[in-house]
Protein backbone atom coordinates (compact mmCIF):
# COMPACT_ATOMS: atom_id res chain seq x y z
CA UNK A 1 0.00 0.00 0.00
CA UNK A 2 1.25 3.14 -1.11
CA UNK A 3 1.19 6.34 2.15
CA UNK A 4 -1.79 7.26 1.51
CA UNK A 5 -0.68 10.83 3.43
CA UNK A 6 1.23 11.57 0.20
CA UNK A 7 -1.55 10.86 -2.54
CA UNK A 8 -2.24 12.95 -4.93
CA UNK A 9 -5.31 12.35 -6.29
CA UNK A 10 -6.21 12.42 -10.40
CA UNK A 11 -8.45 15.07 -11.08
CA UNK A 12 -10.98 13.00 -12.08
CA UNK A 13 -10.28 10.26 -9.42
CA UNK A 14 -14.18 10.19 -8.68
CA UNK A 15 -15.97 11.24 -11.47
CA UNK A 16 -19.50 8.91 -11.32
CA UNK A 17 -18.82 7.54 -8.18
CA UNK A 18 -21.94 8.44 -5.81
CA UNK A 19 -20.85 8.56 -1.95
CA UNK A 20 -22.51 9.48 1.26
CA UNK A 21 -20.71 11.65 3.78
CA UNK A 22 -22.35 11.47 7.37
CA UNK A 23 -21.66 14.86 8.87
CA UNK A 24 -20.81 16.61 6.02
CA UNK A 25 -21.85 20.26 7.26
CA UNK A 26 -19.00 20.86 9.30
CA UNK A 27 -15.24 20.06 10.19
CA UNK A 28 -14.08 16.93 8.27
CA UNK A 29 -16.41 15.88 6.59
CA UNK A 30 -17.40 19.19 4.94
CA UNK A 31 -13.82 19.53 3.46
CA UNK A 32 -13.66 15.80 2.53
CA UNK A 33 -17.29 16.49 0.96
CA UNK A 34 -15.95 19.53 -0.78
CA UNK A 35 -12.72 17.73 -2.18
CA UNK A 36 -14.78 14.59 -3.14
CA UNK A 37 -17.15 17.18 -5.80
CA UNK A 38 -14.21 18.11 -6.84
CA UNK A 39 -12.66 15.24 -7.90
CA UNK A 40 -16.17 14.58 -9.96
CA UNK A 41 -18.23 12.69 -6.87
CA UNK A 42 -21.95 13.07 -6.82
CA UNK A 43 -21.95 13.60 -2.95
CA UNK A 44 -24.67 13.08 -0.20
CA UNK A 45 -24.26 15.86 2.42
CA UNK A 46 -25.81 14.54 5.67
CA UNK A 47 -25.93 16.49 8.57
CA UNK A 48 -28.30 18.36 10.85
CA UNK A 49 -28.17 21.71 10.14
CA UNK A 50 -29.97 22.50 7.20
CA UNK A 51 -28.33 26.60 6.75
CA UNK A 52 -24.53 24.33 6.52
CA UNK A 53 -25.60 21.78 4.73
CA UNK A 54 -26.67 24.41 2.34
CA UNK A 55 -23.65 26.52 2.33
CA UNK A 56 -21.49 23.36 1.52
CA UNK A 57 -24.30 22.72 -1.13
CA UNK A 58 -24.15 26.14 -2.77
CA UNK A 59 -20.26 26.21 -2.44
CA UNK A 60 -19.73 22.70 -5.21
CA UNK A 61 -22.76 24.15 -7.18
CA UNK A 62 -20.99 27.12 -7.47
CA UNK A 63 -17.85 25.34 -8.28
CA UNK A 64 -19.69 23.78 -11.18
CA UNK A 65 -19.32 20.07 -9.44
CA UNK A 66 -21.41 17.48 -10.03
CA UNK A 67 -24.96 18.99 -7.95
CA UNK A 68 -24.93 16.88 -4.67
CA UNK A 69 -27.42 16.14 -2.72
CA UNK A 70 -28.52 17.21 1.17
CA UNK A 71 -30.13 14.68 3.98
CA UNK A 72 -30.50 16.59 6.81
CA UNK A 73 -31.19 13.71 9.48
CA UNK A 74 -30.56 13.66 13.12
CA UNK A 75 -28.70 10.38 14.10
CA UNK A 76 -29.69 10.49 17.76
CA UNK A 77 -33.43 10.46 16.45
CA UNK A 78 -33.53 8.39 13.80
CA UNK A 79 -35.18 5.57 13.74
CA UNK A 80 -36.92 2.95 10.95
CA UNK A 81 -38.82 4.89 9.10
CA UNK A 82 -36.17 7.70 8.63
CA UNK A 83 -33.83 4.59 7.61
CA UNK A 84 -35.98 3.12 4.85
CA UNK A 85 -36.95 7.02 3.32
CA UNK A 86 -33.02 7.58 2.80
CA UNK A 87 -32.55 4.41 1.21
CA UNK A 88 -36.04 4.82 -1.01
CA UNK A 89 -34.28 8.18 -1.78
CA UNK A 90 -31.21 6.98 -2.80
CA UNK A 91 -32.27 4.30 -5.11
CA UNK A 92 -34.87 6.29 -6.56
CA UNK A 93 -32.07 8.69 -7.38
CA UNK A 94 -28.83 7.17 -8.06
CA UNK A 95 -29.66 3.05 -7.75
CA UNK A 96 -26.63 2.55 -5.89
CA UNK A 97 -24.04 3.49 -3.39
CA UNK A 98 -20.45 3.43 -4.22
CA UNK A 99 -18.62 5.02 -1.26
CA UNK A 100 -20.08 4.98 2.40
CA UNK A 101 -18.19 7.49 5.08
CA UNK A 102 -19.18 7.34 8.69
CA UNK A 103 -18.17 10.48 9.86
CA UNK A 104 -20.26 12.48 12.25
CA UNK A 105 -19.59 12.16 15.75
CA UNK A 106 -20.23 13.63 19.58
CA UNK A 107 -17.74 14.31 21.90
CA UNK A 108 -19.74 13.39 24.59
CA UNK A 109 -18.29 14.42 28.12
CA UNK A 110 -14.99 14.46 29.41
CA UNK A 111 -15.16 12.41 32.71
CA UNK A 112 -14.46 9.41 34.94
CA UNK A 113 -16.18 6.47 34.32
CA UNK A 114 -17.40 6.26 37.74
CA UNK A 115 -19.15 9.53 37.46
CA UNK A 116 -19.53 9.74 33.45
CA UNK A 117 -23.69 10.60 33.20
CA UNK A 118 -25.74 7.56 31.83
CA UNK A 119 -27.79 9.08 29.28
CA UNK A 120 -25.03 10.80 27.82
CA UNK A 121 -23.05 7.89 27.27
CA UNK A 122 -25.93 6.54 25.77
CA UNK A 123 -26.22 9.08 23.02
CA UNK A 124 -22.59 8.65 22.11
CA UNK A 125 -21.81 5.29 22.05
CA UNK A 126 -25.50 5.08 19.59
CA UNK A 127 -24.20 8.42 17.07
CA UNK A 128 -20.44 6.80 17.26
CA UNK A 129 -20.82 2.83 17.49
CA UNK A 130 -24.54 1.74 16.67
CA UNK A 131 -25.56 4.53 13.83
CA UNK A 132 -22.48 3.04 11.92
CA UNK A 133 -24.07 -0.43 12.06
CA UNK A 134 -27.26 0.56 11.23
CA UNK A 135 -26.32 2.47 8.28
CA UNK A 136 -24.33 0.05 6.74
CA UNK A 137 -26.60 -2.73 7.05
CA UNK A 138 -29.28 -0.35 5.71
CA UNK A 139 -26.90 0.46 2.70
CA UNK A 140 -25.31 -2.69 2.08
CA UNK A 141 -27.83 -3.63 -1.05
CA UNK A 142 -26.97 -0.53 -2.47
CA UNK A 143 -23.43 -1.30 -2.28
CA UNK A 144 -23.34 -4.58 -3.05
CA UNK A 145 -24.61 -2.83 -6.50
CA UNK A 146 -21.27 -0.55 -6.52
CA UNK A 147 -18.48 -2.35 -9.08
CA UNK A 148 -16.14 -0.85 -6.69
CA UNK A 149 -18.10 -0.23 -2.96
CA UNK A 150 -16.03 1.23 -0.55
CA UNK A 151 -16.83 1.82 3.29
CA UNK A 152 -14.94 4.51 5.45
CA UNK A 153 -14.95 4.61 9.33
CA UNK A 154 -13.92 7.44 11.35
CA UNK A 155 -11.23 6.45 14.12
CA UNK A 156 -9.24 8.15 16.39
CA UNK A 157 -6.17 8.51 18.25
CA UNK A 158 -7.57 7.27 21.43
CA UNK A 159 -7.75 3.61 20.09
CA UNK A 160 -4.21 3.15 19.75
CA UNK A 161 -3.17 5.42 22.47
CA UNK A 162 -6.16 4.84 24.91
CA UNK A 163 -6.31 7.18 28.51
CA UNK A 164 -8.23 7.91 31.13
CA UNK A 165 -11.81 10.98 31.14
CA UNK A 166 -12.35 9.90 27.65
CA UNK A 167 -15.43 7.99 28.50
CA UNK A 168 -17.89 6.70 25.68
CA UNK A 169 -15.89 8.24 22.67
CA UNK A 170 -13.22 6.07 23.82
CA UNK A 171 -15.54 3.23 23.82
CA UNK A 172 -17.40 3.98 20.67
CA UNK A 173 -14.33 4.27 18.55
CA UNK A 174 -12.78 0.77 19.86
CA UNK A 175 -16.51 -0.45 19.12
CA UNK A 176 -16.48 0.91 15.34
CA UNK A 177 -13.10 -0.02 14.69
CA UNK A 178 -14.25 -3.67 15.92
CA UNK A 179 -17.33 -3.29 13.22
CA UNK A 180 -14.61 -2.48 10.64
CA UNK A 181 -12.46 -5.04 10.92
CA UNK A 182 -15.66 -7.31 11.52
CA UNK A 183 -17.20 -6.03 7.93
CA UNK A 184 -13.33 -6.26 6.12
CA UNK A 185 -13.87 -9.94 6.66
CA UNK A 186 -17.18 -10.70 6.03
CA UNK A 187 -16.86 -8.12 2.80
CA UNK A 188 -14.02 -9.82 1.31
CA UNK A 189 -15.91 -11.90 -1.27
CA UNK A 190 -17.67 -9.91 -2.61
CA UNK A 191 -14.98 -7.33 -3.24
CA UNK A 192 -16.54 -4.67 -1.11
CA UNK A 193 -13.03 -2.58 0.81
CA UNK A 194 -13.90 -1.75 4.84
CA UNK A 195 -11.26 0.92 6.28
CA UNK A 196 -10.81 3.45 8.94
CA UNK A 197 -9.32 6.65 8.91
CA UNK A 198 -7.66 8.40 12.19
CA UNK A 199 -7.51 11.84 10.61
CA UNK A 200 -5.36 13.23 13.69
CA UNK A 201 -5.41 16.65 15.76
CA UNK A 202 -8.02 18.92 12.83
CA UNK A 203 -8.86 22.32 13.90
CA UNK A 204 -12.70 21.77 14.13
CA UNK A 205 -15.20 22.58 16.78
CA UNK A 206 -15.19 19.11 17.70
CA UNK A 207 -11.72 19.45 19.07
CA UNK A 208 -11.99 22.42 20.38
CA UNK A 209 -14.78 21.00 22.63
CA UNK A 210 -12.02 18.44 23.64
CA UNK A 211 -9.16 21.26 24.05
CA UNK A 212 -10.29 24.51 24.83
CA UNK A 213 -7.09 25.97 25.82
CA UNK A 214 -5.16 25.03 22.97
CA UNK A 215 -2.87 26.56 20.42
CA UNK A 216 -5.27 26.14 17.49
CA UNK A 217 -2.44 27.58 14.85
CA UNK A 218 -0.39 24.62 15.66
CA UNK A 219 -3.79 21.81 14.63
CA UNK A 220 -4.13 20.81 10.75
CA UNK A 221 -6.82 22.38 8.72
CA UNK A 222 -9.73 20.22 7.67
CA UNK A 223 -8.67 20.67 4.10
CA UNK A 224 -4.78 19.67 4.76
CA UNK A 225 -5.96 16.11 5.61
CA UNK A 226 -8.08 14.86 2.87
CA UNK A 227 -6.25 12.84 0.90
CA UNK A 228 -6.55 10.12 2.58
CA UNK A 229 -9.94 10.09 2.17
CA UNK A 230 -9.85 10.20 -1.63
CA UNK A 231 -7.43 7.30 -1.65
CA UNK A 232 -9.94 4.57 0.50
CA UNK A 233 -12.94 6.08 -2.07
CA UNK A 234 -10.90 5.72 -5.25
CA UNK A 235 -9.99 2.74 -7.69
CA UNK A 236 -6.52 3.13 -6.45
CA UNK A 237 -7.05 1.40 -3.10
CA UNK A 238 -8.77 -1.43 -4.69
CA UNK A 239 -7.92 -4.59 -2.26
CA UNK A 240 -7.05 -2.47 0.81
CA UNK A 241 -9.54 -3.48 3.33
CA UNK A 242 -9.27 -3.83 7.38
CA UNK A 243 -6.76 -1.27 7.74
CA UNK A 244 -6.43 1.90 9.95
CA UNK A 245 -4.97 4.84 7.83
CA UNK A 246 -3.60 7.82 9.44
CA UNK A 247 -3.78 11.34 8.19
CA UNK A 248 -1.01 12.78 10.33
P1 LIG B 1 -17.26 18.56 13.93
O1 LIG B 1 -16.61 19.68 13.20
O2 LIG B 1 -17.88 18.82 15.26
O3 LIG B 1 -18.36 17.94 12.96
C1 LIG B 1 -19.19 16.92 13.40
C2 LIG B 1 -20.17 16.57 12.31
O4 LIG B 1 -21.00 15.49 12.79
C3 LIG B 1 -21.09 17.75 11.96
O5 LIG B 1 -21.32 17.75 10.58
C4 LIG B 1 -22.38 17.39 12.72
O6 LIG B 1 -23.55 17.84 12.07
C5 LIG B 1 -22.36 15.87 12.66
N1 LIG B 1 -23.16 15.31 13.73
C6 LIG B 1 -22.86 15.25 15.05
N2 LIG B 1 -23.88 14.70 15.73
C7 LIG B 1 -24.86 14.41 14.84
C8 LIG B 1 -26.16 13.85 14.92
N3 LIG B 1 -26.69 13.49 16.07
N4 LIG B 1 -26.86 13.70 13.79
C9 LIG B 1 -26.36 14.08 12.61
N5 LIG B 1 -25.13 14.63 12.46
C10 LIG B 1 -24.39 14.80 13.55
O7 LIG B 1 -16.26 17.35 14.18
P2 LIG B 1 -14.96 16.83 13.41
O8 LIG B 1 -13.81 17.13 14.26
O9 LIG B 1 -14.98 17.24 11.99
O10 LIG B 1 -15.19 15.26 13.54
C11 LIG B 1 -15.51 14.42 12.45
C12 LIG B 1 -15.11 13.00 12.81
O11 LIG B 1 -13.69 12.95 13.00
C13 LIG B 1 -15.73 12.50 14.11
O12 LIG B 1 -16.10 11.15 13.95
C14 LIG B 1 -14.60 12.64 15.12
O13 LIG B 1 -14.73 11.71 16.18
C15 LIG B 1 -13.41 12.34 14.24
N6 LIG B 1 -12.12 12.84 14.74
C16 LIG B 1 -11.86 14.17 14.80
C17 LIG B 1 -10.62 14.61 15.25
C18 LIG B 1 -10.25 16.08 15.31
O14 LIG B 1 -9.14 16.42 15.75
N7 LIG B 1 -11.11 16.98 14.90
C19 LIG B 1 -9.65 13.67 15.66
C20 LIG B 1 -9.95 12.31 15.60
C21 LIG B 1 -11.19 11.91 15.14
P3 LIG B 1 -24.27 19.27 12.43
O15 LIG B 1 -23.18 20.31 12.38
O16 LIG B 1 -25.22 19.45 11.28
O17 LIG B 1 -24.89 19.12 13.75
Amino acid sequence: MLDPRTYTPSPDLLRDRVILITGASDGIGRAVALAAAAHGASVILHGRNVKRLEAVYDQIVAANQPRPSILPLDLEKAGSAEYDALITALEKEFGRLDVLLHNAGMLGERAPVEHYDVAKWMRTMHVNANVPFVLTQRCLPLLRRSPDASIVFTSSGVVPNPRAFWGAYLVSKWASDGLMHLLADELEQPGIRVNSINPGKVRTNMRLQAYPAEDRSLLADPAAIVAPYLYLFGPDSKGVSGQTVSCQ
